[in-house]
């Protein structure tokens, strides 16, 4: 047994309470969230290590949660049965910062961007919360599998330190009790902590339990020590379509996203036959705000069952990762159980999986395009520049994200990406079969551009692309409908009869002047043309049809390529 002692945080975790605790007090209600679903996760924890060891359940094999309250003692206590911590663990978890994500968000949050309460779940730095209602927390753990001795006490006001010691401990679990500050009197009230429950927590798979309350007001005062279930506490994605209603969807949409705004949209779909799997998947409404800094780690989004037991968070190995933004479940029923990330990676079944998954997400963007517009323009503002990297990465689907891009144009609403590449083919001249684009670092550049002169002139609409990702996308995204898209630096503008005749004769007339010029620019050009791209400037650089655009060379360049 080891002697008591007393720990600081880490400093990047004193840091981390204090992000917390000063940007959630608007909602700090959401601790309760956060404790139900660490408890949530631990039952999971176990019951998945259970199907190896099943004497981890020893004789308590359901699962539960109990949140419970104390008035005089102005405590609050969640406490599950499911895996619990080692002194280690205490250590580890919940005394120093262990997740990359958590790392990033600090980094994020102490910069320019002012601490977002909507953010701070998808960090795990749910376990911090408590500290928004408690200036005291106390924790008892102890592992399953371990004896009773071998409990421990973890304690702090959140100040900067925290004690420890050994505790004697009847039943595995972990149970935490918050020492409300002095004005959250508000969550001693059992209807209170019940409705938030509802609010946030209906969806969580195991029961959640509350003490039962007298109906009497004088047996108040009465012992309590009948429990009833308050949530749910099925798993929703088994349930069939027609008993689901939306706020179902949305409620557990947030409680899976740890999302405080409802879901843009879902497809929940069963697949039986040869292999039979289940797949609830959500388009959220508005982006985590690392997606754009890669978001690779931290791709919690997805989770993995087998046969309902919660096996990982799978994203990685369910989705690609131009579509990391979806947030669900799979229920796979033919996987084995003990299989392993490194297993899951080469696993067969799952690639048919993956491919269900990639094509109901684009059958539900592709549906929300069709039929409600104002959302696919939300989707499109959160998501379209991941998407777009789909159009370069996924050449199977290629054709199917391209169909969803949409840019903006000559023909179009200013710097509003609203074209498609239907629209434009739909509007091309007879004969035309090039869809031309330009590129530039913004939207006011791209649309300044000099080289657009002789396509207005001939009236042919040109694509504004003015977003970083554009360039690279298009290094793959090179046809679409039997059209070519092309840069309009590049390649030939297309002339008809009486134009050529009057370029033949003004480069006759230019020879002398080309000549000179070339002469004066030397190496530094390949060649000196005269040319029907410009009708108002005397002069442009143009590109071979092989050279990068010229935004693009620069962005290597200062990327030190
Ligand atoms: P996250 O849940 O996103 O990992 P949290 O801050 O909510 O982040 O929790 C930190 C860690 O503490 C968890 O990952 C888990 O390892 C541990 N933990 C928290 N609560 C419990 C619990 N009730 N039972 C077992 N482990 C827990
Ligand atoms: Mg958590």
């Amino acid at each position: 047994n080891a002697p008591p002692e007393t720990r600081r945080f880490e400093a990047e975790v004193a840091q981390v309470l204090h992000l917390v605790t000063h940007s959630l007090y608007s909602h700090k209600e959401i601790f309760l969230r956060e404790l139900v679903s660490n408890a949530s996760d631990a039952c999971d924890k176990l019951r998945f290590e259970a199907i190896a060891h099943p004497e981890l359940m020893a004789d308590d094999g359901e699962l539960h949660i109990d949140v419970s309250w104390d008035k005089d003692a102005r405590t609050v206590t969640v406490r599950d049965n499911g895996i619990g911590m080692s002194r280690d663990e205490i250590v580890a978890n919940i005394g120093s910062i262990a997740s990359s994500g958590t790392r990033r968000f600090l980094e994020a949050m102490s910069g320019e961007q002012k601490a977002d309460a909507r953010l701070i779940g998808q960090f795990g730095v749910g376990f911090y919360s408590a500290f928004v209602v408690a200036d005291r927390v106390t924790v008892f753990s102890r592992r399953a599998g371990a004896p009773a001795g071998e409990g421990v006490k973890w304690e702090s006001d959140g100040k900067g330190e925290y004690t420890l010691e050994s505790a004697e401990l009847a039943e595995r679990g972990t149970t935490v009790m918050l020492h409300l500050k002095p004005d959250e009197d508000t969550f001693l009230e059992g209807w209170h902590l019940r409705s938030l429950i509802n609010r946030y927590s209906d969806h969580v798979a195991f029961p959640i339990r509350m003490p039962k309350e007298a109906a009497d007001e004088d047996d108040k005062a009465a012992p309590r020590n009948e429990w009833e279930t308050v949530n749910a506490a099925s798993a929703l994605w088994t349930k069939p379509k027609a008993e689901i209603s939306d706020e179902d969807y949305q409620g557990f949409y947030k409680s899976l996203g740890h999302d405080f705004n409802d879901a843009l949209a879902w497809s929940h779909n069963r697949v039986e036959g040869s292999q039979s799997f289940t797949t609830l998947l959500y388009l959220p409404s508005r982006p985590p705000f690392d997606l754009m800094m890669g978001g690779r780690d931290e791709r919690k989004g997805l989770k993995l069952y087998i046969k309902r037991v919660f096996v990982m968070d799978a994203a990685e190995e369910l989705l690609p990762n131009y579509l990391r933004f979806v947030r669900g479940v799979v229920d796979a029923d033919d996987l084995p159980l003990n299989v392993s990330r490194e297993l899951l990676q080469q696993n067969r079944q799952l690639d048919r999986i993956k491919g269900a998954c990639v094509k109901r997400v684009l059958d539900l963007i592709e549906k929300l395009a069709r039929d409600e517009p104002d959302k696919f323009a939300t989707f499109y503002k959160a998501f379209g520049n991941t998407l777009k990297e789909g159009a370069a990465e996924d050449a199977n689907n290629r054709e199917r994200i391209a169909r969803l891009l949409r840019f903006a144009s000559t023909n179009g609403e200013g710097a509003a990406q609203t074209v498609s590449l239907d629209d434009y083919i739909g509007r091309m001249a007879v004969g035309q079969d090039t869809i031309w684009y330009v590129t530039a670092d913004s939207h006011a550049a791209a649309a300044g551009s000099p080289q657009l002169e002789a396509f207005k002139a001939k009236d042919i609409e040109v694509l504004l692309m003015s977003d970083r990702i554009d360039e690279w996308m298009l290094g793959s995204l090179r046809e679409y409908g039997g059209k070519t898209l092309q840069h309009v630096a590049k390649g030939e503008l297309p002339l008809d009869a009486a134009d050529k005749q009057k370029q033949d004769e003004a480069t006759q007339a230019a020879k002398p002047l080309l000549q000179k010029l070339k002469d004066l620019l030397g190496d530094r050009v390949a060649d000196v043309r005269v040319s029907a791209r410009l009708t108002d400037s005397p002069s442009c650089l143009a590109l071979a049809d092989y050279d990068m655009a010229p935004h693009f060379a620069r962005l290597l360049r200062e990327a030190g390529q």
